[in-house]
């Protein structure tokens, strides 16, 4: 039988395990899961021949086969040949518009809304940061999925809406989801308004001018909302991506940077790694996705990625190509300012975290896909596979408060992804997903491939 067969027998008995007790329900609902390599997520090597127990939708037990007590009457699930690493958590991307190839307010619909929380499920993804882009029912709908999470979902979190200045928000059709402010006072109000929101932990923050094209927050109005954030225990995230900026809204107390500290073309300089060593709770996500033009080329490699397919229709995947990109352009970027600010940061301590923005601009639709994505872009910048996958598993649930999310370990939420090769050898293998698990129940691949692709559900 295969492992994703057995997946969905396991799923169903946890699902029985819940309700009100079947006349022939086993007499344990516990399910050991043996023989796999398992990457807990923390840049230890790897367990080999791994064995851990998944029990109430959280790893009872994990270790070597002779640190784990199997409990009785457990169902054993043979995941020999695979790897296991922890399920993955985006950090930063906006929920809602993107649909296909569209991009519109009119697209910010329930359904399609759970559409991209099924997207991110199938990859892999359990947690998903939606950072300052929501309008009133993704509010509603983040509390309605908070009591009561459906099986096969990512973890919806959102920062609300962000702060800007009026009509200097991120680009269309995003523009006009951000406040729009003008005085201190209105700074305030409006963190004091996500907070009566609870929002997730962050209020995001935009400093970027567009190239010129809207004015940008001053720092008096930075300021303004980054202490009455802290005064109401709440962090701030900034959209900030000229380095001198940059500098600016960590000298005023911002808790963490939404992208890299350096528009395409500046370079990390010994002041940026003092401000950042100096405040070591900073982060920095990578999204690196961003400058994916940079990086891949016209007609990338991963437009033939199989996976692709498994989601999105040939004329989605055509549109994506990069027809005007110059052929050179991956070598400028291996060779550019992106591994070399990756590489100061690293040196200078700085945390980094998931991040791909997938659902704003071009060609970051990809939930799930886009995270995958990322992790690549990781090692192309010189992190090593250990590192990329701890900054998408632990750091990222780290950074977003997920106590029970990013690593394999006992007590954790069971969210993990069953994996066909290993992707200590090669990044690009954390895309060949056998199983996904969230919350110890196997997330139903096939029915969702059906959904997308129009194909039969095959198992
Ligand atoms: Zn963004």
């Amino acid at each position: 039988m295969a492992v994703h067969t057995i997946a969905l027998i396991v799923s169903a008995l946890l699902v029985l395990s819940g309700c009100a007790p079947p006349p022939a329900a086993p007499r344990s609902s516990a399910v050991l899961f043996e023989g796999a390599r398992l990457i807990v997520g923390d840049e230890r090597p790897p367990i080999e021949n791994a064995v851990f127990v998944v029990e109430g939708g959280a790893f009872a037990q994990v270790g070597r086969a002779a640190d784990v007590q199997a409990p009785e009457g457990a169902l054993r699930v043979s995941l020999a040949g695979k790897t296991v690493m922890p399920a993955i958590i985006d950090a930063h991307g906006h929920l809602g518009y993107r649909r296909s190839a569209s991009f519109l307010v009119e697209n910010y619909t329930r359904e399609n809304l759970l559409d991209h929380l099924q997207r991110l499920a199938y990859h892999g993804v359990a947690a998903f940061m939606s950072m300052g882009t929501e309008r009133d029912l993704g509010y509603a709908l983040r509390d309605e999925l908070r009591a009561a999470p459906p099986a096969g979902m990512a973890l919806f979190l959102t920062a609300g809406r962000g702060l800007a200045m009026p009509s200097g928000g991120p680009a269309p059709p995003l523009r006009d989801a951000p406040y729009g402010v003008s005085t201190p006072e209105e700074a305030r109000a409006a963190v004091r308004e996500l907070g009566s929101k609870q929002i997730d932990r962050y209020v995001k923050i935009w400093v970027d001018d567009r190239e010129g094209q809207v004015r940008k927050l001053t720092p008096e109005l930075f300021t303004a909302a980054i202490d009455e954030a802290h005064r109401l225990g709440l962090r701030t995230i900034t959209h900030t991506q000229d380095r001198e900026d940059v500098k600016a809204i960590l000298r005023a107390g911002i808790d963490g940077l939404a992208h890299p500290p350096w528009r395409l073309g500046q370079e990390v300089d010994d002041e940026l790694v003092a401000l950042v060593k100096a405040r070591p709770h900073v982060f920095v996500l990578l999204t690196l996705w961003g400058t994916r033009n940079q990086i891949f080329g016209p007609r990338p490699a991963w437009i033939d990625d199989p996976l692709l397919r498994e989601t999105f229709t040939e004329e989605d995947i055509r549109l994506l190509e990069n027809p005007k990109v110059p052929p050179d352009a991956p070598a400028r970027w291996k060779a550019g300012v992106v591994p070399r600010g990756v590489a100061r940061l690293k040196a200078a301590g700085v945390r980094f975290g998931l991040g791909d923005d997938a659902g704003a601009t071009n060609g970051a639709q990809y939930f799930g896909f886009g995270s995958h994505m990322e992790m690549a872009s990781m090692v192309e910048a010189g992190l090593t596979p250990e590192e990329a996958i701890t900054v998408a598993t632990r750091n990222s649930a780290e950074i977003l408060g997920l106590d029970r999310l990013g690593t394999v370990a006992a007590g954790k939420s069971a969210d993990f992804i069953v994996l066909d090769a290993n992707p200590l050898e090669n990044i690009h293998n954390t895309r060949r997903i056998n199983a996904v698990y969230l919350r110890g129940q196997a997330v139903d691949r096939a029915a969702l491939r059906a959904k997308w692709t129009g194909a039969r559900a095959t198992r």
